[in-house]
């Protein structure tokens, strides 16, 4: 991922899941980070509900 401000390819920060109370799905999460000037970018990516197992949708 670029960054906004200076256009340097951003480092990756961390990756985690994240969860839609509502709907249920799942996001690959991953925060990037850009040294340079300070500024953050988050992307969240739906994960396949085909691939979904019924115990990861209950935790
Ligand atoms: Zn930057």
């Amino acid at each position: 991922m670029k960054c906004p401000v200076c256009q340097q390819e951003m480092s990756v920060w961390k990756t985690d899941t994240s969860h839609n109370s509502k709907t249920g799905q799942l996001y690959d999460r991953t925060l990037y980070h850009c040294t340079q000037d300070d500024t953050w970018a988050k992307t969240e990516i739906p994960k396949s509900s085909k691939t979904l197992p019924n115990v990861v949708a209950a935790r």
